[in-house]
């Protein structure tokens, strides 16, 4: 199958245009000037139901929508757009926007960048749990299409661009042999597999070639199983991604295939099962995650069967994100109440061989933090929370408990319960951040969110 990407200058050419109202076009024309816009044929053929495309959860995954941008922002652009308005100073409001929509705003990026002994920076490398270290390679910025609720859009329409990214494999080899603790590296983007195998093969060979007793495993963060199956099957370079894996786990390193998905409806195309099946006979393990997004999936009956079908095709169901601030929140956010009665209705409706996974999960600047349960202790309403991940180890599988608040869509929106000043690890947390006081917002600092 022969990759054709539809975007803000050709999706007039996607077979089913014609099914597309006035409305949606117009639309996907004025939302696409701000946020980044691109699906592919796949997408487009396989996977999106155009019969009820407006309600569709792969049409709202990849197709821009209204109420993405706030209604004063979409009029003014309209308008903009139906004036014929000169390029420059279009493209000064739309930057505008998206400054105002900017989940990494100045200054946040460099919290998390670590150095080698001699000083040097490493933009493409965020290291925040002992054992994982997150690669960012430069040729892997991009992906097979893109998702519309996905908030690394910084990078993908230059806001960003420099930030994050590395070209050079030896810089992240200095880095694992300087960190002994290092088990895992974890390949994001983007999409590390939008990569030429040639290119994504210096790194890992790099990697195999400095002989590390220490990496255990391999991580890749992917959604190419569910925007380009054919990655893995038709594609020119395909059986030599495949042949790669095998290398790896030949050596006895553990690949880890973190796979994105949101909806079963991307585990049900025949290029799908064909491209795990080849995935798995390398040796490697696919593993699932996903953030829980209203309007894709926000619904315990969508988790259970894709947990299910997840199991049934020999995938390893890992993590429930809730959705973090992207921009589009209103479109896409869930509260903390309806996130965990979710994620428990669909637990208790699949057997244990599907409950390796865990969540919902918030990825704050502490840690990823995932709500245990909603309760009464002493007469007071409380979520329970819990570390998965942990700036400190030593904070994962302690309970703390913060008052209850049916409006809570992230961690900076709970206070702690029964009436304490701050959380158990607050203070620590200042330490490490070398800080007398919190900021403002400090539980949404993280860099990465590995979703893809
Ligand atoms: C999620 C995440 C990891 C991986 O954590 P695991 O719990 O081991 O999957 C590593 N680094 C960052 C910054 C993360 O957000
Ligand atoms: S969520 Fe992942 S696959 Fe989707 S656009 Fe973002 S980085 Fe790409």
């Amino acid at each position: 199958m022969k990759y054709q990407v539809y975007a803000r200058h050709n999706f007039n050419k996607i077979p089913s245009y014609g099914r597309l109202s006035q409305d949606q076009i117009q639309n996907i024309n004025v939302v696409s000037e701000v946020l980044p816009f691109k699906t592919n044929n796949y997408v487009v053929n396989e996977l999106i139901d155009w019969d009820n495309y407006l309600d569709d959860p792969m049409y709202i995954l990849n197709f821009p929508q209204k109420s993405m941008l706030k209604l004063s922002q979409f009029q003014t652009l309209s308008q903009m757009l139906r004036n014929n308005t000169p390029k420059t100073e279009l493209a000064k409001y739309v930057h505008e926007i998206r400054l105002n929509l900017n989940p990494h705003p100045a200054g946040q990026l460099e919290h998390n960048v670590p150095t080698l002994n001699n000083g040097d920076q490493l933009t493409g490398i965020q290291h925040k749990y002992r054992e994982t270290m997150l690669f960012f390679p430069t040729q892997g910025q991009t992906c097979h299409a893109y998702c519309t609720f996905c908030f690394r859009w910084p990078q993908f329409t230059g806001l960003n661009e420099m930030k994050f990214a590395m070209k050079q494999p030896n810089l992240m080899v200095a880095y694992l042999k300087e960190n002994p603790f290092i088990t895992d590296i974890l390949f994001t983007g983007g999409d590390p597999m939008v990569m030429k195998t040639s290119i994504f093969e210096k790194y890992i060979n790099a990697i195999l070639e400095a002989d590390l007793p220490q990496l255990k495993t391999i991580r890749i963060g992917t959604k190419s199983l569910s925007f380009w199956p054919y990655r893995f099957t038709t594609d020119p370079d395909a059986q030599d991604m495949l042949d790669l894996f095998e290398r790896v786990t030949d050596q006895g390193i553990h690949l880890a295939f973190m796979s994105h998905f949101n909806h079963h409806r991307e585990l049900e195309t025949d290029a799908l099962k064909e491209a795990v099946a080849r995935i798995q006979k390398t040796g490697a393990q696919i593993r699932t995650q996903s953030p829980l997004l209203r309007n894709i999936n926000d619904d315990p009956n969508v988790w259970a069967t894709m947990w299910r079908k997840q199991v049934d095709l020999g995938m390893i169901p890992y993590y429930m994100f809730v959705a973090r601030d992207t921009g589009a929140q209103s479109y896409f956010g869930v509260t903390l109440e309806k996130a965990h009665h979710i994620f428990n209705e669909a637990y208790q409706r699949v057997s244990g061989i599907c409950r390796t996974v865990r969540g919902p999960s918030m990825s704050a600047g502490p840690g990823k933090v995932r709500i245990v349960g909603i309760t009464e202790l002493q007469g007071e309403k409380v979520f329970v929370l819990e570390f998965l991940q942990g700036r400190d180890p030593g904070w994962v599988g302690k309970p703390f408990f913060a008052a209850f608040n049916q409006e809570a869509y992230w961690l900076d929106d709970l206070v702690p319960a029964f009436g304490e000043s701050e959380f158990f690890f607050e203070k620590e947390y200042k330490k490490l951040l070398k800080v007398d006081k919190l900021p403002a917002g400090h539980m949404l600092k993280t860099v990465n969110q590995q979703y893809a």
